[in-house]
């Protein structure tokens, strides 16, 4: 049976992480329904090899990062998400969901802000090309803000596709990076079509071997980065990108939760979304 992974650590709960605060407080014991289904399999997150940290972010930002107090959270985030990629390339697991604390889409290779002090993508990347060979991903950010950190990271590397829904219209690096303003006030239905019209097409030409999704709820109404949404959008559009992904890279498809402070979406959303991730279609 091809199993759907949820990779998470203990040390994720009973903090007050930069920017999101205890979103975790009741995770993993909320997914406790979605856990019991016979084809998902929780993880507990292992901190990522410093060594592949090295290889994609300068050695000052590194320094400085290793001694905040979220450093353990964001080591243990990255390598949730090497491991979870890993295993979806391997075949061990059909897809996943891996959360995030402190680390994410505004780390580029010599800075990072925003609640996100370590690459989750960058070493991802690097370690699957380097171990296995793969060599086109497709990155999609739905998170509120424009993900610098991963536009910096992969800027000039035409293997992967990241498309990232914020603030403004930009094509660039030969189509391969791309952003879609969504506008300050939208609505679920034209979020989604959006993402039918700019995303799932580019996806289709570009044909990546897995799809990365940095999934954000800040979007959601009430949310720091309140764009209008409601809290059932964020299934609807896993829906969508789970589709295409079965389309075009044999349903590879790794989420990382993103920005959003609200508690009682996080809660709502992610048992919603594994239950999602493991149904057959
Ligand atoms: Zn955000
Ligand atoms: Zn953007």
């Amino acid at each position: 049976m091809v199993t759907t992974g949820v990779f998470f650590s203990k040390i994720f709960k009973g903090k007050d992480w930069p920017i999101i605060g205890d979103k975790f407080r009741n995770f993993p014991e909320v997914l406790k329904n979605v856990l019991e289904l016979p084809n998902v399999q929780l993880y507990e997150s292992p901190p990522v090899d410093e060594e592949l940290l090295r290889k994609v972010h300068d050695s000052e930002l590194l320094e400085q990062t290793k001694n905040a107090w979220y450093y353990e959270g964001a080591l243990r985030a990255v390598g949730g998400c090497v491991r979870a990629a890993e295993m979806v390339w391997r075949g061990e697991l059909r897809n996943a969901l891996v959360f995030t604390v402190a680390a994410g889409h505004h780390a580029g290779p010599s800075s990072a802000w925003g609640g996100t002090y370590l690459s989750s993508l960058g070493p991802t990347v690097r370690y699957l090309r380097e171990k296995y060979g793969v060599r086109k991903f497709t990155i999609l950010d739905t998170d509120s803000h424009h993900g610098d950190g991963d536009r910096a990271m992969f800027m000039g590397d035409k293997d992967v596709l990241h498309v990232c829904f914020c603030s403004s219209n930009a094509v660039e690096d030969d189509g391969t990076k791309v952003d879609v303003d969504v506008g300050w006030k939208t609505t679920d239905d034209k979020y989604l079509k959006l993402i039918e019209e700019e995303f799932v097409p580019r996806v289709r030409r570009f044909q990546p071997q897995m799809v990365f999704h940095f999934l954000g709820h800040d979007t959601c109404e009430g949310d720091y980065g309140d764009r209008g949404l409601s809290p059932s959008f964020f299934i609807e559009l896993v829906k969508v990108v789970k589709r295409c992904s079965e389309e075009v890279c044999e349903g590879r498809y790794v989420i990382l939760t993103g920005g959003g402070s609200r508690i009682d979406v996080a809660e709502y959303i992610f048992p919603k979304i594994v239950e999602l991730l493991a149904m057959d279609d």
